[in-house]
Parts: C-alpha cells; sequence; structure tokens
C-alpha cells in the first residue's frame, strides 16, 4: 500500500462514514477511518488465505479469554508501513499518537492465560499456520479499574461504544445454540489477525449470543414492553460480560451457559465447513482438525463433540471416541487446587441434559476400564471424572484428549510428580511440556522501538524479529561500553516516557533516575504483592530509625487488578495505598522511596511499564506460579528478575543465568518439608523488623477506613483464616531472603555498567520465550500441522 492510498481510502471512509473531511473529523473518527483502511487493503488477502487453509489440517485454539489489547499500531507494524502512514499523518499535521490512543482495548481476557492466547495467535499469523481462535464476544471486557481514597472501585468497559473496525459481522454463518431452556443464535464476528512480515492474515472468531426473536410482537401489543424483550435479554446475558475471576472458580450457571455456547458454536461452525468440503466420514474428522483446549473452561467440547459424532453422524460409540480424543488437547495453566474447575451435575443435567449423559457414559466407560486393569475402588474413586456430585472437569479433559501439556517445565514437572501423578502414570505418553512465550512484535518492537533500533543496528538485520534467538549473537556487546552506554540512555528514556505517562495519568510525579522497581500482575494472594508491600514498610521504618541509611532512590510501581468478589486482595490494594500515602506525604523520606499503584493495569498500560523497568518482580511462592509471562516481556526489554525459583523464572535463570538475576527463598522441595508444620509465628518473633510490620497492620499505624480488611490480612498471616492454615504463602519465610535479595539489587545498581550487562544479558538470552518457538512445538508436537504461505 502506498501512502497517496492509504490517505485516499481514509478520505473516502470518513466522508462516507461520517460525512466529514479530515481536517473536521475527531481523533476517534479518523483512527476508525485508518482501521478500516487497513482492513479494505487486507481484504484480499484474508479470503485467500481462508481458501488456502481449507485445503488441509488445520488447529482451533478455544478460549473463554483473548486479551488482545489494541491492534492498530500493531497492525501498521506488522505490515511495515507504520513509519510510512506516521509520516503522512504528520504531513497532515496530525499526530499518529492521538489515533492510538483513540482506540480501546479489546480486554476480552483476565491476565496471563488471555494474554497467552493473543500472542499465541500473533505467531500463529506471523508463522503462517493454520490456526483459527474461538472465543465470546463480550460486550464488557475486564472492568474498569480506579482507585477512590485506596479501594478499588470497579466500572464496566464497554470497549464497543465506538464499534470494532477490526472485526467482520458474519451472519451468513450464524448457528443457533440449544439449552434446555431455550435456543439462541451465536453470530460470529471475524477477526484479522495479521502476523508479522507476511501475506497470511488468520482469523479470531468470536462468537456473539443474540436471540431467536428480538421482541414478542403479541406481548409488546398488550402493553407488557419488558416481557416482550425478556427473550432477548436472557440471550444477550450470554455474551454480556467477561467473568472477572482470574484462578479462582467460579461455579455460575451463567458461566456454564458462555462455555456451552461458544463450544458448540465453533464445533457446529467445524462440522458444517467439513460437511461441505470434504463430503467425507466423520471417521477421519481428526485428520482434518486439531482442537486445543486452553484450560478447562471449553472442555464441555469433549462430550459435544461425542454427541455430535454419535447422535447426528451415527457413529459408534467407540469409533466416536477414538475420533474425540485424535482431536482434542488440553492446556493445563495452574497448580492452585481451588482453581480446578468442577461442576455440579444438577446443573449440567438441567442445563444440558444430553451432554450429561454422555458425561456419565464417558465416566462409567472410564470406570471400567480402570476396574479391568485392576485400579483399587479408592483408586478409581480418586480418578473418577464424578466427585461428590460434580463433575471434574480437568479429569474428563486429561481422559478425552490426546496431549495434556503443562506450561513451564517445572509445571510439568509438578504435575507429572505430584498433582497429576496417578494419570501421568496411566497415560504416560500424553504429557509434554510447552513452556510459554510472549510474543516479540508487540512486547518489543511496538512497545520499544528504541530497544529495537539498536537491537537491528548492531546484529545488522531484523531477522530477530521473526527468529528470536538471533539476540544471542548481542552478548558479544555485554562488555562494550559504547554499546552499553546507548543501552542505559535507552532505559532511561523509557523511564522518562513512564514517568509522563504516569503524571498524565494517576498525577503522581515520580522521579526517572531512581530504580523503578515494577511488579505488575492480577492480585492474588500466591502472587505475594504483600511480601513486597512489607518489605517497603520495612524499609520506610529503617529509614526513619537511620536517616543516613545508604539506599539507592527507588520507585516502586504496582499494577494489578482484583477480583470484584476477592476480600483479600481488595484489601492487599487497601494496604498498599495506605504505606504509599504514608511514604509518598513523608519528607523524610519521599525523596529516597516512592510508592505508586497505577489505575487500571491492562495491555496498553502493560507496553509502557515494561520497557521502563529496572527490576522486575516475580516473589510468587514456589511451586504456586504456573509459568508466568509478564517474567518474559521484562526480561525481553533487558531487566534482571528478583524472583522465586518458581514457574518460567527457572528457566529464565537457566537461560540469563543466575549472576545476572536474583533468586531468593524457599524453593518448592523446601516447602513441601516445611508445610506440616510451618509456624509463622517463628520468623515474626524472631526475624528483625518482620514484626514490627505486620503489627502494623493491627495497631493503629495504618488505616483501612473501619472495614477491618487489615486485621483480616493479621489474621491470614499469624492465625490462618476461613479456608487455610496461617501464612498459607509461606511470607514470613521468605521475608528476609526477600529483603537481602533488595539489598544486593541495591547494591549492583550502584555499579551502572555492571548493572547494564546484567540487563543486555538477560535481552541477550530472552531467544527462548517467543511465542514463535511454543506456537513451533505445539504445531510440530500436538496438532501436526505445517506453515501454508498464500
Ligand atoms: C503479561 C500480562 C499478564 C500476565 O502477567 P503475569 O506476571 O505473568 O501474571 C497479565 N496482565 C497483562 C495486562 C499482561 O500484559
Amino acid at each position: 500500500m502506498n501512502r497517496e492510498n492509504f490517505i485516499d481510502t481514509m478520505n473516502k471512509i470518513l466522508k462516507a462514514d461520517y460525512g466529514k473531511s479530515m481536517e473536521r473529523a475527531s481523533a476517534q473518527e479518523k483512527y476508525h477511518a485508518a482501521a478500516k483502511s487497513i482492513m479494505a487493503f487486507i481484504a484480499e488477502d484474508w479470503y485467500h488465505t481462508e481458501v488456502n487453509y481449507e485445503k488441509g489440517k488445520q488447529a482451533y485454539y478455544l478460549s473463554a479469554e483473548f486479551l488482545m489489547g489494541r491492534a492498530f499500531s500493531n497492525n501498521l507494524i506488522n505490515l511495515g508501513i507504520y513509519e510510512d502512514v506516521k509520516e503522512v499523518l504528520e504531513s497532515m499535521g496530525i499526530e499518529i499518537h492521538g489515533l492510538e490512543e483513540a482506540e480501546e482495548d479489546a480486554g476480552l481476557g483476565n491476565g496471563g492465560l488471555g494474554r497467552l492466547a493473543a500472542c499465541f495467535l500473533d505467531s500463529c499469523a506471523t508463522m503462517n499456520l493454520p490456526v483459527t481462535g474461538y472465543g465470546i464476544r463480550y460486550r464488557y471486557g475486564i472492568f474498569k479499574q480506579r482507585f477512590e481514597k485506596g479501594f478499588q472501585r470497579e466500572e464496566g468497559d464497554p470497549w464497543l461504544r465506538w464499534g470494532d473496525p477490526w472485526s467482520l459481522r458474519r451472519i451468513e454463518d450464524r448457528v443457533t445454540v440449544d439449552f434446555s431452556d431455550g435456543s439462541v443464535q451465536a453470530i460470529p464476528y471475524d477477526m484479522a489477525i495479521l502476523g508479522y512480515d507476511t501475506k497470511n492474515v488468520n482469523k479470531l472468531r468470536l462468537w456473539q449470543a443474540e436471540p431467536i426473536t428480538e421482541v414478542d410482537f403479541q406481548l409488546f401489543n398488550e402493553q407488557k414492553y419488558d416481557e416482550a424483550v425478556k427473550e432477548k435479554n436472557r440471550a444477550e446475558d450470554i455474551s454480556r460480560i467477561l467473568y472477572p475471576n482470574d484462578s479462582k472458580k467460579e461455579g455460575k450457571i451463567l458461566r456454564l451457559k458462555q462455555q456451552y455456547f461458544f463450544v458448540s458454536a465453533s464445533l457446529q461452525d467445524m462440522v458444517r465447513k467439513y460437511k461441505l468440503l470434504h463430503e467425507g466420514s466423520f471417521e477421519v474428522f481428526d485428520q482434518y482438525h486439531a482442537i486445543q483446549l486452553n484450560d478447562t473452561h471449553p472442555v464441555v467440547a469433549i462430550p459435544e463433540l461425542m454427541r455430535i459424532l454419535v447422535d447426528q453422524e451415527g457413529l459408534a460409540w467407540d469409533k466416536a471416541w477414538s475420533v474425540t480424543v485424535k482431536t482434542f488437547a488440553y492446556t493445563n495453566h495452574t497448580i492452585l487446587a481451588e482453581a480446578l474447575e468442577q461442576w455440579d451435575c444438577m446443573v449440567y443435567r438441567k442445563l444440558l441434559p444430553r451432554v450429561y449423559q454422555i458425561i456419565q457414559q464417558i465416566d462409567k466407560r472410564f470406570v471400567a476400564e480402570l476396574k479391568k486393569q485392576n485400579y483399587s475402588n479408592e483408586k478409581i474413586e480418586k480418578m473418577r471424572i464424578f466427585a461428590n456430585k460434580r463433575i471434574r472437569m480437568a479429569w474428563l479433559a486429561i481422559h478425552g484428549c490426546h496431549t495434556t501439556n503443562g506450561v513451564a517445565a517445572l509445571h510439568t514437572k509438578i504435575l507429572i510428580e505430584q498433582e497429576l501423578r496417578d494419570w501421568y502414570k496411566l497415560y504416560p505418553d500424553r504429557f509434554q511440556n510447552k513452556t510459554n512465550g510472549v510474543t516479540p512484535r508487540r512486547w518489543l518492537l511496538l512497545s520499544n522501538p528504541e530497544l529495537s533500533e539498536l537491537i537491528t543496528e548492531l546484529l545488522g538485520t531484523k531477522d530477530w524479529i521473526r527468529d528470536l534467538g538471533r539476540l544471542k549473537d548481542l552478548e558479544k556487546y555485554a562488555d562494550k561500553q559504547e554499546a552499553m552506554q546507548r543501552f542505559i540512555e535507552i532505559k532511561e528514556a523509557k523511564k522518562r516516557q513512564l514517568a509522563a505517562y504516569i503524571y498524565q495519568r494517576e498525577g503522581i510525579e515520580i522521579d526517572p533516575n531512581s530504580i523503578f522497581d515494577i511488579q505488575i500482575k492480577r492480585l492474588h494472594e500466591y502472587k505475594r504483592q504483600m511480601l513486597n508491600a512489607f518489605h517497603i514498610l520495612d524499609l520506610y521504618y529503617r529509614l526513619k530509625e537511620n536517616p543516613q541509611l545508604d539506599i539507592q532512590p527507588r520507585t516502586f510501581i504496582f499494577g494489578a487488578k482484583a477480583a470484584p468478589g476477592y476480600f483479600r486482595a481488595k484489601a492487599v490494594i487497601k494496604l498498599i495505598h495506605e504505606i504509599a500515602k504514608r511514604i509518598n506525604n513523608d519528607p523524610a523520606v519521599n525523596h529516597k522511596i516512592k510508592v505508586v499503584f497505577v489505575q487500571n493495569y491492562g495491555i496498553s498500560y502493560a507496553e509502557k511499564l515494561f520497557p521502563a523497568a529496572d527490576v522486575s518482580e516475580q516473589i510468587s511462592t514456589a511451586g504456586k506460579e504456573a509459568s508466568g509471562t509478564g517474567n518474559m516481556k521484562f526480561m525481553l526489554n533487558g531487566t534482571p528478575t528478583l524472583g522465586t525459583y518458581d514457574g518460567a523464572n527457572v528457566e529464565i535463570v537457566e537461560e540469563a543465568g543466575e549472576e545476572n538475576n536474583f533468586i531468593f527463598g524457599a524453593r518448592v522441595e523446601e516447602i513441601e518439608t516445611i508445610k506440616a508444620h510451618y509456624d509463622p509465628k517463628v520468623y515474626y518473633e524472631s526475624v528483625p523488623g518482620l514484626k514490627r510490620v505486620i503489627d502494623a497492620l493491627v495497631d493503629g499505624t495504618l488505616d483501612d477506613d473501619g472495614t477491618g480488611m487489615f486485621r483480616e490480612l493479621y489474621q491470614s498471616i499469624l492465625e490462618g483464616a476461613s479456608w487455610h492454615k496461617a501464612d498459607h504463602y509461606f511470607i514470613c519465610r521468605d521475608f528476609d531472603d526477600y529483603r537481602k535479595a533488595q539489598e544486593k539489587v541495591d547494591k549492583d545498581y550502584r555499579l551502572p555498567l555492571n548493572w547494564a550487562r546484567k540487563c543486555w544479558m538477560n535481552l541477550a538470552n530472552s531467544g527462548k520465550f517467543s511465542t514463535d518457538r511454543t506456537i513451533a512445538e505445539y504445531a510440530k508436537e500436538i496438532w501436526h500441522i505445517e506453515p501454508r504461505k498464500i
């Protein structure tokens, strides 16, 4: 596309859609016109990609979440026309930045799991792999967060208010989804997924729920207006909102409706196309379809495909089962027992009676199989799909899929050796590891163009963008002062940019010369934002005691949403705000330390935070974080990890060297050993400073506005509360180790070139953590598909 062409199209769309000239159009309108111009530009390629992919085996990624973020700059970059478009807009006096900021984030996910799905789509398109995403077109994505007196407040996220220029409503492909209490229509919206430097355009098909009949004319006529649109509202409820829970199971009937809705629609879509294109027998369905289940949310696909094959296509049960198992693969994302999804049998039976019957059949046959293999009754009860009138979705997944994978080496090891040991014994060939990754296009090229340019210059090629392993060749610059000086300047520039943005968004001034110590991720006890908070408070007390305490100025930055019903997570948000208030308003310390909790952490904020970080906080209790992907985004931007030996941190350190990172705390084995007799009071009494910060929760130092939140936190640490034992996440155990690691950070930061070297070694060794590597493994070892370049 040449610039004249682009501007010409943009002008036409502005006139046609908004009746305005370029001069009069708002940023919003210009952004839309620009986006639609891109869509017009790729339309032909998109069509050819679809036709091309239909010829052979395809993979389908079923996920209840896709945390896409903004598409505009990403698409321009992937098309290789970002600079061109920027210049041509500038020539008309338009700042591209204004258009970028006019786009709403597509926040159709909670956190890591949803973002992984989005990074995967980018890699699949870039690698010309025939992969389609299937999900739900939530009208409201992840809630918008703001803080009021330090408390989290949630608001709806009407991201579609201004329309969605990246999707096509494909009403001709609509299908009907049946529940026992009525049927709804599923309308597909196809979002274009542009790969980097390729003509292939992949597809994310998101289903929107709509009623079969919009309005009951009879009732409306009788002036029963609410009644008349009841069916419409009931149907639209299904795709109205994303559940804002992250790794905590949520047993709502509406959630089950969401799951079945998009799974049934997606399978119907595949079956219809299969009939049209192959006229083949369903006995070879698996030779054309590889379906990946992203966590257990879409696992109802297993009995649903059985229903289609047996009831509709007339296959015998055994044949259908064999096809089903060969079609599906399942990704496990969590070790937290409380997050393993289970469904009440009654709910299933009532809403999806036939699907429920099929699950019963699957369970019955499975039990018989285990009996035949001489499993004890006790073992069988442990492994069968039904437990106490509940359906264990993870068990159904492992039994109904040819492959189950964990998302980091340590995670997979824990699954195989502990959580899923029985299953591993039964199906040793079904388990694989696929360490997560992130797309270098969004998380380096787009977020950090300055660093990207330096890399390209030093390597003399842009090949690293598609082949991140090439960064290894940067290692030799780690000891070259000139290169390191340029890296330092870039890091400083990114910090200044972030400081300006934080000032604009939060009204808080931060010092770009201080260490930017950043913890950004969903708020969860296992991620231990509270450990970070305790350390900050301890540092504050030490500074008050000893004003001469020699420390490097530091800014502690947090970003996190808490699930609206997660009381203790919300308490931690309030706690950090109270600590921030105390520190930021105390002139005796606020030139040395400062605390900022940014509002509404999401993809767009993340793009500004990762490149500006000096320290990456990855401090989860060992064995609890399956992988983490935020850790990889920091690494990719040249930031050392301050973390536990958990999830993908293990592999990060393996790649970049322990000497270039700051690893601390109990390891999985130690936690396993101490957990039976663990008593946090021992640490509370004996570790200097620990008692003081824990007591601050209840001795009047910190004020929770009479909510009782802080007392509850105190009890969770020292006494245990509701469902768990005291200090379930071993904060007291790790507190002193963490403080020592922080002291080492402080010390090492003082030598700029040495510090830059550590940063650089992380960047140079981040090649493994590209989703291009992850996806290549999925394609080869699970999906068995090949690239199909158009
Ligand atoms: C990467 C990312 C996450 C995942 O972060 P973790 O630290 O791996 O939990 C969550 N939210 C957003 C917006 C992200 O970009």
